[in-house]
This record gives C-alpha cells, sequence and structure tokens, in this order.
C-alpha cells in the first residue's frame, strides 16, 4: 500500500512525513470535550485522546502548573539529586491507591511502567533468594506497550511478530472473552470466572516455584474492550497467593477515575502487588507513567540482592518537573471536579445509552463498564479492512465525532467531564455512522 493509505489505516505520528502536513485528521487545537483540526473542524472527543485526558482538554488549572514549573526549575537531574515535588506526587498518590501499595516509581510512559515493574518482579524475587522464580505470565491479547517486557508478556499478534525475539520464559493466559455467552450483557459477565483457573494449568506446566509474577490488564484496551467476568480478577489473586506469584495490574487505561475509582483495583475489591499506570496520570499533557508497589516490594527492591544498594534503575526523566507539576495539577482536578464518582454517577446513563444499539446492522456484542464502552460489529469477509474502521472513519469526517477502533470492535471511554448531552451526540453520531456504513 501506499504511504497515504498506511497513513489512513494507522496513522503513526513517529512516520511523520511533510507531504501530510495538510492531513485532514490533523488537530490543531483542544478545549474541554473538543479537538479543533486544522482546517477548523470542531470534533467531539469520544476516547479522551487516547484513553488519557479524563478531565478534558486545555484546563486551564494544568496549563498555568506547567507553565509556572518550566519557569521555575526545568529540569533536576534523577541520579544523587533531586527536587521536591517527586516527594509530594508520591504522597498525593500514595492518599489515592489501595492499601498496601504506598509506593510509586516514576516513569515516562505506560510501556516504561510496565518493564519497570517486570524488573521490580524479577528483582523481588531475587531479594528474597527465590532468583529462580523468572518466569513471567501475560495473557492472549493483553496489551503492555511497546517496549521488550510488555511486548513479550503482551499477545496482540502485530504488536509482536516482526520484532523478535521475545523475551524468554513467557506464557499466557488463555484469552476470556466469550462473546457468544456474554453478548450484550451490561456490566461484567456473569459467567467466566473459572477461565482465572488456567493459570493452574501453567503452574503446572512450568512449576510455581519458577514463576515470578502474572501480569493482566483488568479491563483490556486494545484487545477490544474485554471486560473480566464477574470473580475472574479475584481467583486470579487466590492463585497467585497460593503459590507465592506477584500479581500486577496493568491500569494504564483504567487507572484515574475511568471505572469510578481511582484505580480498577478497588472498584473490583481485588489488590494486587503492583499496579501499572500512565495516561490519565497528568491527563494526558506532560509524558508520565507510575508504578505503585506495596512497601514490602518496595523495601525488598531498594536493599537489592545481596542487601546492599548495589541495583540500578530510573530514567533521566524520572520525576520530571513539568511532569509532576501536571500530574499535581491534574489530581486537584479529579478531586476538586469529583470526576471519579461523576464516572459512576452517569454511568447508568451511558450503559443505557451504548445499548440502546444493539440493533443496528452488524451489532454483534455491546459491553460497558465505568465510562468505558465497546460496540462489535460483525467481521467483513471478502473485504479488506474492518467495518469497524469504516466507522470510524465516516464518524471523524462526517460526524465530527473521535472514536477508537479496534479489530472490528468500536471503542469509547469519553473525558469524565462529559454531560448527557454529551452522551447524546456521542451515540446518536455513532449511531448514523453505523447504519450509513452498514
Ligand atoms: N498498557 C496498557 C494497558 C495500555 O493500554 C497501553 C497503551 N495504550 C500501554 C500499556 C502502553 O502505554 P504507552 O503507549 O504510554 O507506552
Amino acid at each position: 500500500r501506499s504511504a497515504p493509505e498506511r497513513l489512513d489505516a494507522f496513522w503513526m505520528p513517529f512516520t511523520a512525513n511533510r507531504q501530510f502536513k495538510q492531513h485532514s485528521r490533523l488537530l490543531a487545537s483542544a478545549r474541554d470535550m473538543h479537538y479543533t483540526t486544522v482546517d477548523g473542524r470542531q470534533v467531539l472527543d469520544g476516547v479522551a485522546g487516547l484513553w488519557c485526558c479524563n478531565a478534558g482538554h486545555g484546563r486551564t488549572r494544568i496549563i498555568e502548573a506547567v507553565s509556572r514549573q518550566i519557569a521555575t526549575l526545568d529540569f533536576a537531574p534523577t541520579f544523587q539529586m533531586g527536587h521536591p515535588l517527586p516527594f509530594v506526587l508520591a504522597e498525593r498518590l500514595a492518599a489515592i491507591a489501595p492499601d498496601p501499595l504506598k509506593h510509586v516509581f516514576f516513569t515516562n510512559s505506560g510501556s516504561e511502567s510496565v518493564d519497570t515493574a517486570l524488573k521490580i518482579a524479577l528483582a523481588y524475587h531475587r531479594a528474597r533468594g527465590e532468583g529462580q522464580r523468572t518466569r513471567l505470565i501475560g495473557r492472549e491479547k493483553g496489551y503492555h506497550g511497546v517496549g521488550f517486557g510488555g511486548m513479550s508478556v503482551g499477545g496482540m499478534v502485530n504488536n509482536r511478530k516482526f520484532f523478535g525475539p521475545m523475551l524468554p520464559g513467557v506464557d499466557h493466559l488463555r484469552h476470556t472473552l466469550d462473546i457468544s455467552r456474554n453478548a450484550f450483557s451490561r456490566g461484567l459477565p456473569k459467567h467466566g470466572a473459572e477461565l482465572a483457573d488456567d493459570l493452574e494449568r501453567l503452574v503446572q506446566l512450568h512449576d510455581a516455584s519458577t514463576i515470578a509474577a502474572v501480569i493482566v490488564e483488568p479491563v483490556s484496551g486494545s484487545a477490544g474492550v474485554v471486560l473480566p467476568p464477574e470473580g475472574y480478577l479475584k481467583r486470579l489473586r487466590e492463585i497467585c497467593d497460593k503459590h507465592g506469584i506477584l500479581l500486577i495490574f496493568d491500569e494504564v487505561i483504567t487507572g484515574y477515575g475511568r471505572v469510578g475509582n481511582a484505580f480498577a483495583a478497588q472498584r473490583f475489591g481485588v489488590t494486587p502487588d503492583m499496579i501499572t499506570t500512565a495516561k490519565g496520570l497528568t491527563n494526558g499533557s506532560v509524558p508520565m507513567g507510575a508504578v505503585f508497589v506495596s512497601n514490602a516490594i518496595h523495601d525488598a527492591f531498594m536493599q537489592g540482592p545481596e542487601g546492599v544498594i548495589d541495583l540500578f534503575h530510573g530514567y533521566t526523566y524520572s520525576g520530571h518537573p513539568l511532569a509532576c507539576a501536571a500530574a499535581l495539577a491534574t489530581l486537584d482536578t479529579y478531586a476538586e471536579e469529583k470526576l471519579f464518582d461523576k464516572a459512576l454517577d452517569i454511568g447508568a446513563f451511558w450503559e443505557e445509552s451504548i445499548h440502546a444499539l444493539r440493533d443496528l446492522p452488524h451489532v454483534i456484542d455491546i459491553r460497558n463498564f465505568g465510562l468505558i464502552g465497546a460496540i462489535e460489529l460483525a467481521p467483513r469477509e471478502g473485504k479488506p479492512g474492518s467495518r469497524a474502521f469504516d466507522v470510524f472513519t465516516k464518524c471523524f469526517h462526517d460526524k465530527d465525532l473521535l472514536i477508537r477502533t479496534t479489530g472490528d470492535v468500536v471503542a469509547l471511554s469519553p473525558p469524565l467531564i462529559l454531560d448527557k448531552s454529551h452522551i447524546g451526540q456521542i451515540f446518536g453520531r455513532l449511531a448514523e455512522a453505523i447504519r450509513e456504513t452498514a
């Protein structure tokens, strides 16, 4: 395919090329619930940018905090030195994290948070004299970013297949979605918790004493918005506890209010040993990630395998002053506007509105949880591309609505500031687009 066609299919800014400067999908500015394109169209944001901008766009408090910070302290070296903001931010994050995850390691993205968590898991076991625990377990169709750790534990085929070899000693739990059993069920699927027992299969296969950690997204986004069946995460926790395996929740998309609590761990009532986050931490403004770990893991990791501080980990930009300023202003905004509660309050209307689309052509499932939504369309035979991608382009170009598509699924994750009229507009425009592309 030619480069413009590839751009149409994927739009990857890292391939940016002068010839695309006037492409009509370039975004020039953003405020609250809308983007403005370079050709002046106002586009309603149904996906918070990319699951990031939970407080909407162009928030004054964040703009001012970052502006003040760059004028005061633009950068501070990470090693041997520091500045006060990461400590202030760590306190604030500890206050919203579930017990006992009261320590944070700062990163610059979701991928880095995942790789950091996997490294911490390995070092933790070594520090406890269990250095044989090196195996990592992800899940089929999981997405954990593009670093070698995240790619290896991830299970999205296109994300992996050209980039091997992957990390050795990685295995994957079976995928948990069974549409035929759960089609159009609202909220979490009622069936399927027993799929977590697949972890016992891997424990038998590999021997529990070789397994360091299991990583899963509580709700996976990139696989097409896959919701855990009721009890699934709890069963995983029980099996991990039984065998001394660490459980990591990748909350890069679910973190910071999207499902009605600060973290999905709290909403599901299951506490992992680590939580990886990014995106909503700074409302998508300055890149930043954070890994939450328990006191025990923090202490073992920092002490190092031999009982002396001789391990090295950290990024030049860990705890960057601008990112910290952005994160603090973001957390203030979330708290002041009670946005996490709002995701729950408006959730019932969201659920009604999305399920009203069930009789549209080719719709084979609808899923919702918190302010997350997915509409799955029947796969199209004999023609390249998916229906969902056609719906995405129709929405963007003809309906001034930004959605996301992954495989045959239309995914939605609007800013938490939205009101009922925005929900009406999102589903009204989306319904038209689905009808017109049928
Ligand atoms: N984990 C999950 C669950 C994600 O959804 C993503 C990104 N969509 C990542 C990790 C990677 O984050 P980033 O793109 O910031 O590296």
